[in-house]
C-alpha cells in the first residue's frame, strides 16, 4: 500500500500510473471506514487499473457548531480496510499541505447545494466542492466514486466536475445499509444504544411512505428525533419536482441529540 500525503506527490503517483497506460480511479473520503466506503473502494477496483482512496477530514466543510474536533479518526484500521476492498493507495493529506498560509480560493457551486443540506448547513457544499475540486486537482482520476447516501453531494460533485470541464467520470454508488435499514455512516457510531434502534426508523420512514406528507408524519413520530427536513425533490436539479422531472428522491436529515442523521430513497410516486 502506497501512501502518498502532498498535492505534488498524489499527482507524480497518478501520472506514473497513466503514462503506463493504467486507468485511474479515485474514492474521496474523510476517514473512520465502513463497508459504505468499503463498496465505493470495491467497485473503483473492479471498474478501473488502479484505486487511490483519500482520507482528509476537512475542516472547510464543518460549520463552526460541527462536530469536526471529534470527528472520529482511525487511520490504522482505515488502512487496512482501504487495502482489503483493492485500494492501490492512499492520499492521506494534512491540513496545512491542504490549505496552506495564503490559501484564498473558494469553489462554489450554485443550484444544487442551495437547497435542504445547504440551506440548514451553510458554507458546507463551499467546503466539499473546494476539497473535491482540490482532490480531484491532484489526483487527476479518471473515474471518481461517491455515495448517494450524501445524494446532495453527489449531485453538487457532479454539476462541479461538469462546469469545471474536469474530465472526470463521477460514479454514483447506492447506500449501503446496517440490516434494519439504518443507512451506514461514521456518524452512527456517536448514537447511545436507544437512539441506535430508534434511528432505523428513518429509513422506515422514507421506504414505506407514499406521500410527502406520510413520510413527514412518520418521521416527526420517531421518538427523541428533531426533524430538520423531509423533502422531496427533482433528483437532478433539487428543485420541486414538476411535470417534467423524470426521477423523484424523497430525502431527509435528522437530529438524535448532537448526532445529525442523513438519508434518502428514490420514490415513484
Ligand atoms: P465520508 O467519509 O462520510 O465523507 O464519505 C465518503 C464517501 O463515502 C462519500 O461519497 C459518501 O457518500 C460515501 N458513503 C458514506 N456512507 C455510505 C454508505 N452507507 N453507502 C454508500 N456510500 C457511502
Amino acid at each position: 500500500m502506497t501512501i502518498v500525503t502532498t498535492p505534488a506527490a498524489a499527482r507524480a503517483l497518478s501520472e506514473r500510473w497513466r503514462r503506463a497506460g493504467l486507468r485511474v480511479g479515485m474514492v474521496p473520503t474523510m476517514g473512520a471506514l465502513h463497508e459504505g466506503h468499503a463498496s465505493l473502494i470495491r467497485r473503483a477496483a473492479r471498474e478501473c487499473d488502479r484505486v487511490v482512496a483519500s482520507i482528509f477530514v476537512n475542516p472547510k466543510q464543518f460549520g463552526p457548531k460541527e462536530d469536526y474536533a471529534r470527528y472520529p479518526r482511525t487511520f490504522p484500521a482505515d488502512r487496512r480496510l482501504c487495502e482489503k476492498a483493492g485500494a492501490d493507495a492512499i492520499y492521506l493529506p494534512s491540513v496545512a499541505g491542504m490549505y496552506p498560509p495564503g490559501f484564498a480560493t473558494t469553489v462554489r457551486v450554485g443550484g444544487v447545494s442551495e437547497p435542504l443540506e445547504g440551506r440548514s448547513r451553510p458554507g458546507h457544499f463551499d467546503g466539499v466542492a473546494t476539497v473535491v475540486a482540490k482532490l480531484l486537482a491532484a489526483a487527476r482520476p479518471d473515474r471518481a466514486y461517491f455515495g448517494e447516501k450524501d445524494f446532495q453531494q453527489l449531485a453538487v460533485v457532479r454539476r462541479l466536475a461538469a462546469d469545471l470541464d474536469l474530465g472526470v467520470t463521477i460514479v454514483g454508488c447506492p447506500i449501503v445499509r446496517e440490516k434494519d435499514g439504518l443507512a451506514l455512516s461514521s456518524r452512527n457510531r456517536y448514537l447511545s444504544p436507544e437512539e441506535r434502534e430508534r434511528a432505523s426508523l428513518i429509513s422506515k420512514a422514507l421506504r414505506s411512505s407514499s406521500s410527502l406528507a406520510s413520510a413527514k408524519k412518520m418521521m416527526l413520530a420517531i421518538p427523541g428525533a428533531k426533524v430538520d427536513y423531509v423533502a422531496l425533490v427533482d433528483a437532478e436539479t433539487f428543485a420541486p419536482p414538476t411535470g417534467a422531472t423524470r426521477r423523484r428522491r424523497l430525502l431527509a436529515a435528522v437530529r438524535f441529540g448532537k448526532t445529525r442523521l442523513i438519508d434518502n430513497v428514490g420514490v415513484s410516486w
